[in-house]
């Protein structure tokens, strides 16, 4: 079997450079073991244009959410199918601090800010310090996304649904080949297991484990993703996906039962209604030293590359960077030097191949 391209993971990287190359009119085989949790499948699927306690705009913001918007449109479309909806964050300010940052950024003129009426709340929630929304803010299913895009790639059948094996992989200068499988190029959206990669491995990852539960809370109004510390954001089946940790010090990849109490009092204390937990998840999201993705070829060995490091932002960051990795492939086109793992020469230089 020839093509001109092998995509090693089909989480969120993968299914968008794959849908990429295909778009461009390439042939392309995706490897991709089904795990049930990763990074991709226990995400809430949030798109927050800004960010952090100061409240501040996220990298690129201007370019990429209009971008990614449009990109999950048009795979709407495609497959015939809803997974993008508008549900802005309201954000139940903290402290007297946090209330006072947001009222500031407002009056600075930050547009994705804005007043809303806090008595819609109180009947289901207990908040002391007001309420602000973010708007717009995007909600992605990224279950369905990535389970219809898997059926379309296996209806095609561009999809092995088993576990790449570095060992077996021969890079040449000018193609790959692995197993009955050649290539022009391989290319590595594995998640996390880049890190093991021989090729990649010494490119500055931290990995970030992160876990979430999904509760019952019937009554809650569905209309917006709640945050007070932690968030509270519409999942499938009429349930809420609460969470989440940012765990840069881990010894598993599994739920762990600090998480699950120290989010129940949270939600105790905030929720006026009862709630029932009947799922806890976890996984471990591909971040970055520098919280930049890492996009391109292996400087040294050409037909190999890289889609990774989305951190906590694969659902925007993904559509935006596979579109400019795509367009990179097979036009010659430059990316953005930020994400561009050229800027890692010297480090990738030092790998025996
Ligand atoms: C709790 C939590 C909440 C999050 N919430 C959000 C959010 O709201 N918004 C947002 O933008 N981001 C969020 N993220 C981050 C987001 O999930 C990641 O940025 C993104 O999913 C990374 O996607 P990926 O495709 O690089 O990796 P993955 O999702 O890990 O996909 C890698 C794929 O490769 C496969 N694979 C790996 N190795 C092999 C192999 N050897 N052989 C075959 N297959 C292989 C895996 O099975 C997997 O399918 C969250 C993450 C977590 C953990």
């Amino acid at each position: 079997m020839t093509v001109d391209y092998v995509v090693v993971g089909q989480g969120i990287c993968g299914t968008f450079l794959s849908w990429n190359l295909l778009k461009q009119g390439k042939t392309v085989l995706v490897i991709d073991e089904s795990k049930p949790f990763t990074s991709s499948k226990i995400a809430s699927g949030v798109i927050n244009p800004v960010t952090g306690r100061r409240i501040v705009r996220t990298w690129k913001i201007e370019d990429i959410l209009p971008f990614a918007e449009s990109a999950y449109q048009q795979l709407e479309t495609e497959l015939n199918t809803s997974l993008i909806r508008h549900c802005n964050v309201v954000d139940f300010h903290s402290t007297l601090q946090m209330r006072d940052a947001f009222e500031e950024r407002i009056a600075e003129g930050e547009t994705y800010l804005k007043h809303h009426d806090e008595s819609n709340w109180k009947p289901y929630l207990n908040f002391i310090y007001g309420v602000g929304e973010v708007d717009p803010t995007l909600l992605i299913d990224l279950n369905i996304l990535l389970s219809k895009w898997r059926k379309k790639l296996c209806e095609q059948n561009c999809l092995l649904d088993e576990q790449f094996d570095n060992s077996v992989l021969h890079v040449f200068p000018d193609h790959v080949t692995y197993q009955h499988i050649t290539a022009s190029k391989i290319i590595f959206c594995d998640g996390v297991n880049s890190y093991n990669n021989p090729y990649f491995s010494l490119l500055p990852f931290a990995p970030n484990k992160g876990e979430a539960l999904i509760v019952d809370i019937p009554g809650l109004p569905r209309t917006n993703i709640l945050k007070q510390g932690i968030s509270i954001v519409p999942w499938q089946d009429d349930l809420f996906w609460v969470g989440s940790s940012f765990q840069w010090a881990f010894n598993d990849d599994k739920p762990s039962e600090g998480f699950r109490i120290k989010t129940e009092q949270s939600l105790r204390f905030w929720l006026r209604l009862p709630y029932k937990v009947v799922d806890h998840l976890a996984a471990v999201r591909p971040a970055t030293i520098e919280r930049r993705p890492f996009v391109g070829l292996h400087p040294q060995q050409n037909s190999v590359g890289i889609f990774n490091g989305m951190g906590t932002k694969g659902c925007s960051l993904a559509p935006y960077f596979a579109h400019e990795f795509a367009d990179h492939l097979v036009n010659g086109k430059s990316l953005t030097p930020e994400v561009d793992v050229q800027r890692f020469r010297r480090i990738l230089s030092q790998l025996p191949q």
